[in-house]
């Protein structure tokens, strides 16, 4: 291909306006005073009011006729396995499926559905070193997959953690899916991990299919991994005494998803509320699993919170958004400048008893995607799979 060079480069500058409720991914500010949004080069320039923006030599311009704009969702818990394909349920396009659920980034848990997944210690490096790459190349409807996450193994030594790091891995998988099971060995490979600034997750409560196994609160505090991963069980979870206890007693992220016990994460989220830490809550749906793959996962999950849990919706996004980004260390999640342009644009599904976006989330129902945009571009209109939004956003110049 023959690159034009001549003239000047044109820069991509999108704007969004006539936004009816901004939803600032932000839990200590959730609702921002503004009506238009600017990104350049995929990334947000202004936020604020129409009148005061400059709109000069946009290249896209979407009209948001009175819709909500949040930050595009992020999806704390998936387990992909090579492209967009998930041997769990044999099923092709289960990403693309989740952008349409409003899912802009995901994070990889561990490649453990890869059938024949190496155990060794240089192959299980190996194939942590692959998906880190090759999800990094490839990019389903524009969906950003953090993959790349090994599932320690007894013999890993310190010298592991640093190639794995210097290689690009910046996550494990979790902790407790592999041989290691125990708080003293987790403990170590934990902090290894750490000091070479590689994340860390674990498994918490009962085995999730045959071959996993129990993980009880006294491990995982042992383990004190960076996130104590599917904390209402995956899907059995642990008795509420302990899930209460890794509550109070560990500062880790506290990571609820929608394959596991909605009890437990209901009791997560009141206790959470009650230490006055919910900034430590984030969503995922360990998926896909043997429950299946949820394109809705995280919607549901947030409208569940919301509803049964009492939590006002726009703080309930917060937890799939910024609370995710600041925990993960990504760049979306937020709405403000010189964050990723990335945006889930909703409305009241048709004929939700709720008069507003928001009263219809804590009524309990899903809210209607009319558009998601990923880094300033627009990956999908409106959704086909949640319930139809009232209104849905229009380009008008693009
Ligand atoms: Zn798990």
């Amino acid at each position: 291909m023959v690159k034009d060079e001549s003239g000047p480069k044109t820069q991509t500058r999108l704007v969004i306006r006539n936004i009816g409720l901004l939803l600032s991914g932000d839990l200590h500010n959730p609702i921002l005073d503004a009506d238009t949004v600017v990104a350049v080069e995929g990334k947000i320039t202004a936020v604020g009011k129409e009148k005061d923006i400059d709109q000069e030599g946009a290249t896209l311009v979407i009209d948001a006729r009175g819709t909500t704009l949040a930050p595009g969702l992020i999806d704390s818990h998936v387990h992909p396995v090579a492209g967009d394909w998930t041997p769990r349920q044999n099923q092709i396009g289960w990403i693309d499926s989740y952008l349409h659920g409003g899912v802009t980034a995901m994070i990889s848990a561990g490649e453990v559905h890869t059938p024949g997944r190496p155990k060794d210690v240089v192959g299980l490096k190996a194939m942590a070193i692959f998906a880190q790459r090759a999800f990094s190349a490839f990019r389903p409807g524009g969906v950003r997959i953090h993959a790349g996450a090994p599932v320690i193994e007894h013999g890993m030594v310190e010298e592991d953690f640093r190639d794995l790091a210097a290689a690009g891995v910046s996550m494990l998988g979790e902790v407790g899916l592999g041989s290691v099971k125990d708080g003293a060995t987790a403990h170590q490979m934990v902090a290894w991990a750490r000091k070479f600034g590689i994340q860390s997750t674990i498994h918490t409560g009962g085995p999730s299919i045959p071959g996993s196994s129990l993980i009880d609160k006294d491990i995982v505090l042992a383990a004190d991994a960076d996130v104590i991963g599917h904390i209402n069980g995956g899907h059995t979870a642990l008795p509420d005494d302990q899930i209460v206890t890794l509550c109070e007693k560990s500062p880790r992220a506290l990571e609820v998803v929608h394959n596991g016990n909605e009890r437990a994460a209901l009791l997560t989220l009141r206790t959470a509320k009650e230490l006055k830490q919910l900034d430590r809550v984030i969503l995922g749906t360990d998926s896909p699993a043997g429950s299946g793959v949820q394109p809705l996962g995280i919607l549901r999950m947030i409208s569940m919170l919301s509803s049964l849990g009492e939590i006002p919706a726009e703080t309930a996004v917060c937890f799939a958004t910024g609370n995710t980004a600041r925990i993960r260390n990504l760049d979306c999640g937020l709405i403000t400048a010189g964050r990723a342009a990335t945006f889930v644009m909703i409305d009241r599904a048709q004929h939700s008893a709720g008069k507003t976006v928001l009263e219809s989330i804590q009524q309990g129902d899903l809210p209607g995607i009319g558009m998601v945009i990923i880094d300033g571009l627009v990956s999908a209109q409106r959704s086909r799979n949640t319930p139809p939004a009232t209104l849905a956003p229009e380009i008008v110049k693009h």
